[in-house]
C-alpha cells in the first residue's frame, strides 16, 4: 500500500470546530499495511466517507487527550472499525484521561468499546509501543489536559511527528529531532502563543533546532483563520527554509517522498 497522510479535519478551537468552518475528523496515516486514525474529533465518520477512507481498515485509533475535538468520536470510530465489536480487532491507543478519566473528566472511551478492540493501551509521555512494524513514541506536551501526549511514528519509510496540542517548551525540539515530517497543531498566528498552545513564532523557534524535510501546520483557531494559515505557512518557510504546508480538509500527502535515506531498526514493544 502506498503511504498516505489524509487530513479529515484541520479545525482547532471551539469556534472553528463548533461551526465546522474547518472539520475535526482527525488524521489518517496509511503506512506499511497499517491504517492509523489519530485524534478522531466530531464528524470523523462523515469526513472518512467524504474523503474515501474506509474505517474498517483502521489498525489502530489514537487519542492524544480528552478534549472533544480530539477524541469525541473514538467510540463511533471503533464501532465502525469492528462492526460494533462483532469483529473484534485493532488497537485503541489513548492517553490516561481518555481511558480512565480524572476529577475533571469522565473517560471518553466507553467500557463497551474498549472491549470491541483487541487491545486498549494507555500511553504516557516517554513511553513507547510497537504496532506491527511501526514503533510509536509518546512525546511531551504542555497542555491544559495534563496527560496530553504528542506522537512520533518510526516507520520503515519515514519518521513522522505529530505535536498534538501543546504550548512552547524548549525541550520539545529535542524530542522532535530526526523527524522527516512534523505536523504542528498551530492554533495561533504570529506571536500570540499561549501557555497551552503554539503560535507561528513558537514553531519557528522549534525549527531552529530541528530540520525536518516537511512541516505541515493544522488545527487552526479563529485568530489563525483570520490571519490566513497560508500566510503563516509562508512566514515559517521564509524564516526556516523548510517546506511548509498549511493543511486543508481532505488534503492528502505522500510522506514517502519526504523520507530520509536511513532505515530504522524497528523493535517491538
Ligand atoms: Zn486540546
Amino acid at each position: 500500500m502506498e503511504s498516505k497522510i489524509i487530513f479529515l479535519g484541520t479545525g482547532g478551537d471551539s469556534i472553528i470546530v463548533g461551526k465546522q468552518i474547518r472539520a475535526s475528523g482527525g488524521i489518517i496515516l496509511q503506512v506499511d499495511d497499517n491504517q492509523f486514525h489519530i485524534d478522531p474529533g466530531p464528524g470523523s465518520l462523515l469526513q472518512a466517507k467524504n474523503f474515501g477512507v474506509n474505517l474498517r481498515n483502521n489498525t489502530a485509533v489514537f487519542a492524544t487527550h480528552n478534549h472533544v475535538n480530539h477524541c469525541n468520536d473514538i467510540n463511533a470510530v471503533i464501532d465502525a472499525m469492528t462492526y460494533g465489536g462483532m469483529d473484534r480487532k485493532g488497537v485503541a491507543v489513548c492517553n490516561k484521561i481518555v481511558c480512565n478519566g480524572n476529577d475533571d473528566y469522565t473517560p471518553t472511551l466507553s467500557k463497551f468499546h474498549r472491549n470491541c478492540v483487541e487491545k486498549t493501551i494507555v500511553l504516557e509521555q516517554g513511553q513507547r509501543l510497537g504496532i506491527n512494524d511501526v514503533e510509536i513514541r509518546a512525546l511531551s506536551a504542555v497542555h491544559s489536559e495534563p496527560h496530553t501526549i504528542g506522537l512520533k511514528f518510526f516507520t520503515s519509510k519515514f519518521t513522522l511527528t505529530y505535536t498534538s496540542d501543546t504550548g512552547y517548551d524548549k525541550t520539545l525540539a529535542h524530542e522532535y529531532k530526526d523527524s522527516d515530517i512534523i505536523i504542528f497543531n498551530l492554533q495561533f498566528p504570529g506571536n500570540m502563543g499561549k501557555t497551552h498552545y503554539l503560535c507561528t513564532e513558537d514553531v519557528i523557534k522549534i525549527l531552529k533546532d530541528v530540520k525536518p524535510k516537511l512541516v505541515i501546520i493544522q488545527h487552526f483557531g479563529v485568530k489563525m483563520m483570520n490571519e490566513d494559515p497560508l500566510n503563516e505557512a509562508r512566514e515559517i518557510q521564509k524564516a526556516t527554509k523548510i517546506q511548509t504546508i498549511a493543511a486543508t480538509d481532505g488534503m492528502v500527502i505522500n510522506p514517502s517522498s519526504y523520507a530520509g535515506m536511513r532505515k530504522k531498526n524497528l523493535k517491538q514493544y
